[in-house]
């Protein structure tokens, strides 16, 4: 039996056998197909070489608008073999004869090309086979985020153990084969520690040598609440979590009694609790755990989902179906934030030295202005039939904001001019997650109807954390003087343009920090669909009258260690059992 301690990253015990995903492996998974298959594995193609095309495309103007000449050769001459019919004829008839799955049909077929290349005089047809190798790569990648993933194919429940698990990966997994995640790296604010707490399933990252400790088949118990993970426990230890097991679901039977209850104050003052959701099919669960909205839709799992740029008709259908799931309750959709640490290939985001502090979010989205209004338009369209909202992520700057703001107005001439009713009066707000938008709370204020607060962000940059890093994870204080003042500055702007502030990010969903931010004032909290019972058990049993004084006294502290000895005490003295 080994112990071995991480980052409890998302709630809840599991007991299973270990599953280590080899991503050390680049090869193209090969496996037979009935023939009937045959179709479906051409489709799959198909859509592959589509996304491949559009991401060769955008990166083709951007090269051109560099004046990079030689890139945008290469990325021309790469284009074409996308497009190339010789190279579809093949891949289909190899698919009936070898009646194998794509990815291994392209690999022969690309193979045989490349070879016969290298064997002609001409050196310049010779260099192509690397163009050809190339080409297949990115054709097989977009296969397999499109279908080829062997998280996916999982047929047996797993505790899946990884060295890094991206959010594309999270993504593509069968959650119901997945009992619980372990990794060597990640934190609790990285996207694939969300992306497990939205899916309710255990997991505990930022280990280090899971991977080298842990082999397939191994039996282990993940705590995902106390961050340890035991690999092949003896008796006592197994006996012991099975009783947590059973403990914790006593509790969320109980907190699902909670759910139609207000989250009223002891003494009487309201706040708006909200379910965070990265997928439409979410409004059931959100609803379900007694969220009064959604505060935050993370749109950019929706593109991924659909291993490309989702077209207007589709996230049409999508924002509809999630407005019409939330019945008349404000659903707030925040436009693509791509990039960091959530690529997609079809918008073409090289690799960068400094992903957090590049190009991501409202950046990409002012740049790709065709591709931003397709978005809002769908948004615009979804809202006239009900209560949905605007949010921009990552505004750093007044500029930017107006620039989205313009855009937005094109977007909504446009449906009109298409004979599309699209309504006037929808919400508008920011996303204060860069220290310079809290900063200018005052100006930004005046231009939209409302605040969301991301402290997963707004703690990265002030505090010059990277979110993903364990290493540097324990100076990510959400107590730290300067965090609470950033938000206290934005909660008092809004309120001063009489204007409402909310917090999305991951601390809005700690019920130790509950009390905090009721004082800070904030007017709603939003948060993992199963946070929300917690939360508001403790929103229940405070005074908002002591969450005022608490407040007060934690913005006088020097540090973040007295802010968090202050919670303390508050918690135990309170009687209001908040944990982290
Ligand atoms: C945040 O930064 O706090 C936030 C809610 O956005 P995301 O986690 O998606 O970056
Ligand atoms: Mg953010």
């Amino acid at each position: 039996m080994k112990k071995i301690f991480g980052v409890a990253a998302s709630s809840g015990i599991a007991i299973g056998k270990a599953w280590v995903f080899a991503q050390d492996a680049p090869e193209a998974p090969c496996y037979a197909i009935e023939a009937a298959a045959v179709d479906g594995e051409r489709r799959r193609f198909e859509a592959a070489a589509e996304a491949v095309g559009l991401k060769l495309r955008a990166r083709l103007a951007a090269s051109e608008q560099e004046g990079n000449g030689e890139e945008a050769d290469i990325l021309k001459m790469r284009l074409l073999m996308v497009e190339d019919v010789d190279l579809k004829e093949r891949v289909l008839s190899g698919l009936q004869k070898e009646l194998k799955n794509v990815e291994c049909v392209l690999c022969a077929v690309a193979g045989e090309m490349a070879e016969r290349l290298l064997a002609v005089e001409d050196a310049y047809l010779r260099e192509r086979a690397a163009d050809i190798s190339d080409v297949a790569a990115e054709l097989t990648n977009a296969l397999l985020g499109t279908g080829g993933s062997p998280l996916e194919k999982l047929d047996e429940e797993v505790i899946v153990v990884a060295r890094d698990m991206l959010p594309s990966d999270a993504l593509a997994m069968d959650k119901r084969m997945v009992k619980a995640l372990a990794t060597d790296s990640g934190s609790r604010t990285s996207h694939t520690a969300i992306l497990m707490r939205s899916f309710e399933i255990p997991a505990v990252l930022g280990l280090s040598n899971a991977t080298a400790l842990i082999r397939d088949g191994d039996v282990l118990i993940v705590n995902g609440d106390s961050g340890r993970v035991i690999v092949n426990p003896d008796a006592a230890e197994l006996e012991g979590h099975r009783r947590a097991i059973d403990e914790n679901e006593r509790v969320k039977a109980e907190d699902r009694a909670l759910s139609s209850l207000a989250a009223r104050t002891a003494d009487g003052e309201r706040i708006a609790l909200c379910a965070n959701i990265e997928l439409p099919e979410d409004a059931g669960k959100a609803l379900s755990h007694g969220a009064e909205g959604v505060g935050l839709f993370r749109t950019e799992f929706l593109f991924m989902s659909a291993g490309g740029a989702a077209d207007e008709e589709m996230q049409v259908n999508a924002y509809r179906a999630l407005v019409r799931g939330m019945g008349a309750k404000p659903v707030r959709i925040r436009t693509c934030d791509m990039g960091g640490d959530k690529m997609l290939p079809a918008l073409s985001l090289k690799e960068e030295k400094n992903p957090l502090l590049g190009w991501r979010a409202i950046r990409v989205s002012l740049a790709m202005p065709e591709l931003f209004k397709v978005q809002l338009r769908a948004i615009l369209r979804a809202a006239a039939g009900g209560n949905a909202e605007i949010m921009f992520p990552l505004v750093s700057g007044v500029e930017e904001l107006d620039a989205a703001l313009a855009t937005l107005s094109e977007a909504r001439a446009e449906c009109r001019q298409k004979g599309q009713a699209v309504p006037d009066d929808v919400k508008v707000g920011v996303m204060i997650e860069v220290p310079s938008a809290a900063l200018i709370a005052d100006i930004l204020a005046e231009k939209v109807d409302f605040f969301s607060i991301g402290t997963n962000d707004l703690i990265q940059y002030a505090l010059a954390v990277d979110r993903g890093n364990e290493k540097v994870n324990y100076l990510a204080r959400p107590t730290h003087p300067a965090i609470l003042r950033l938000i206290k500055m934005t909660v008092d702007a809004a309120h001063r343009a009489g204007k409402k502030a909310a917090m999305c990010g991951e601390l809005a969903g700690v019920p130790l920090y509950t009390p905090l931010l009721l004082g800070l004032g904030l007017d709603e909290l939003s948060m993992a669909p199963a946070a929300i019972p917690r939360v508001k058990r403790v929103v229940r049993a405070c005074k908002s009258a002591d969450c005022r004084a608490l407040a007060a006294r934690a913005l006088k502290c020097g540090s973040g260690q007295e802010v968090a000895a202050l919670l303390d005490i508050f918690t135990a003295q309170a009687g209001v059992g908040g944990s982290s």
